[in-house]
């Protein structure tokens, strides 16, 4: 059967979308979630465009095994170099470059003719095949570029040494017909086509990236760059997860396979959901909450009897079944170390420790710790950074009562190992443990948007708030878990002040898009 590569970019075209800032151990971790799924390419960052970027790259290249890993990089040396600097010791390193070729981008962003940008393009890829085995060259805005201007570019770049090329509907402008015809067009009229792969790019301004997507692989595209939970620049990417899925459920019409494991597409949406802080619609096709939810009585009765009647995909199929998990408040740190290290993670003794710790402290209070609440606590300790000196909630507690004003007090070990303990009121209880919070981390502290939401079912379940503030000038989110919502909620306001604290170096980031 024909081979479709998955190009995951959730965190390049993902990561620059709007409100969302990952650090390099949340990049590490998803990345290796996203080799677990099983995608053929990684594209892991942009490393020119901070230090910090190239870091992370450079980090994911060193850990992840099974996957390709690639950095972005505009058509420029230093921009190759920092790829090649990132990645230099994987095992197939890939870099992918591109220039704009519509007219209207080659006019007024770069204000430069059609033959300059071909020039352009050819000296990077050159310089980029002396070092990388696999080069991707992408014609920025392709959709909308000149097709004969096409044609010649990718023959140009083909001679240069390109091994794919990728044609990217960059502003979400498509209809599957003619994103399809285009894919035909260039395989039948580009001299040496049959040497490369063609891969598509859809931005979903108007709902259809995931089509057009389809549609390109309908007619010759061999890879598509897509992110989980179609995270990405405006309306997003085309949907990693709805992608692999069609592809498999309708093997009969589309007749290709990914080499997806879709057993971990849940957890991956998850993952990727809880770490940048997106929450997922809940109508959103396969991995939204609803979407094995049956409502109508005709529908319910139907499903009942055989559950093909309505459902054409199995919640198994993308690993939602309730797994029980066989340990409980009596289980000892090894079986919980074996646990960890069957779900994928490999903690440091002190991490272990500490989610151990968390665990027992949780299977106190709740009936039935869930493979959810597992994966949580597991999560929040791996990507927490241990050798930065933060802020650390020690103890928090309300007085609230209808008849009187809410008063919290809170204490807080301080980045320079100070144990502060303050109260102060608020008009509710959460107010009040923000207003004591804010005197404790000293500076201005405006909240933008509070969130709390359970992790998994049952009136005992784990709450989890989502924090975005500005602190002395800057934003940031924050989140963190609790059974108490109130205690998430101060772990969650302290964990935002604490990501400025790390992530001073990726402030200046830049962004682009492709
Ligand atoms: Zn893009």
């Amino acid at each position: 059967m024909r081979k479709i590569d998955i190009f995951d970019t959730t965190l390049r075209d993902g990561e620059q979308s709007a409100g969302i800032n990952l650090n390099t151990a949340e990049k590490v971790e998803i990345a290796k979630q996203l080799e677990r799924l099983g995608v053929t390419i990684i594209e892991a960052g942009f490393p020119a465009s901070s230090p910090g970027d190239l870091e992370a790259v450079s980090l994911i290249a060193k850990t992840v095994k099974n996957s390709i890993v690639t950095g972005l990089a505009r058509a420029v040396k230093s921009d190759i170099d920092a790829v090649w600097e990132a990645i230099r010791h994987a095992e197939q390193p890939h870099v992918h470059t591109f220039i704009a070729t519509s007219p209207i981008h080659m006019e007024y962003k770069l204000k430069k003719n059609p033959d300059e940008v071909i020039e352009q393009a050819v000296t990077a890829v050159k310089y980029a095949k002396e070092k990388f085995s696999l080069v991707e060259f992408s014609a920025e805005d392709g959709f909308r570029s000149d097709k004969e201007f096409l044609v010649r570019i990718c023959q140009e770049v083909i001679k240069a040494g390109a091994t794919t090329i990728n044609i990217p509907d960059t502003v979400g402008y498509a209809t599957p017909e003619e994103y399809g015809a285009l894919f035909r067009y260039l395989r039948e009229n580009v001299i040496g086509a049959e040497k490369i792969k063609f891969s598509a790019h859809c931005h979903d301004d108007l709902g259809m990236a995931v089509a057009n997507s389809l549609a390109a692989i309908e007619n010759g595209a061999d890879q598509v760059e897509c992110t989980i939970n179609g995270l990405g620049e405006r309306a997003g990417n085309a949907a990693l997860e709805e992608i692999g899925v069609a592809l498999h459920i309708r093997k009969d019409f589309y007749g290709v396979e990914t080499g997806l494991n879709l057993k971990e597409i849940k957890r991956t949406s998850q993952m990727v959901s809880r770490l940048t802080n997106v929450v997922i619609q809940p109508n959103k096709a396969v991995v939204g909450k609803n979407a094995f939810a049956h409502e109508s009585g005709i529908h319910q009765d139907g499903v009942l009897k055989n559950p093909e009647t309505y459902e054409i995909i199995s919640p198994a199929l993308i690993g939602e079944d309730d797994i029980p998990l066989v340990l409980g408040k009596h289980s000892g740190r090894a079986a919980f170390r074996d646990r960890a290290e069957t779900m994928g993670f490999q903690l440091s003794d002190e991490k272990l420790n500490k989610a151990f710790a968390e665990f027992k402290k949780l299977a106190d209070r709740k009936k039935e710790v869930t493979e959810e609440d597992l994966t949580t606590i597991l999560t929040e300790q791996q990507v927490s950074i241990e050798d930065v000196p933060l802020f650390e909630l020690k103890s928090v507690q309300v007085q609230y009562g209808t008849e009187n004003i809410p008063t919290a007090t809170a204490s807080v070990m301080t980045p320079e190992g100070e144990l502060k303990t303050i109260a102060s009121t608020g008009s509710g209880s959460v107010e009040a443990i923000f207003n004591t919070l804010e005197q404790l981390v000293g500076g201005k502290v405006n909240i933008l948007d509070y969130r709390v939401q359970s992790v998994g079912k049952g009136r005992d379940a784990l709450g989890e708030a989502v924090i975005n503030l500005k602190y002395n000038g800057y934003t940031s989110t924050g989140r963190d878990s609790a059974q108490d919502v109130l205690e998430a909620s101060a772990k969650a306001y302290l964990n935002a002040v604490n990501r400025q604290l790390i992530q001073q170096q990726v402030r200046d980031k830049q962004t682009i898009s492709v």
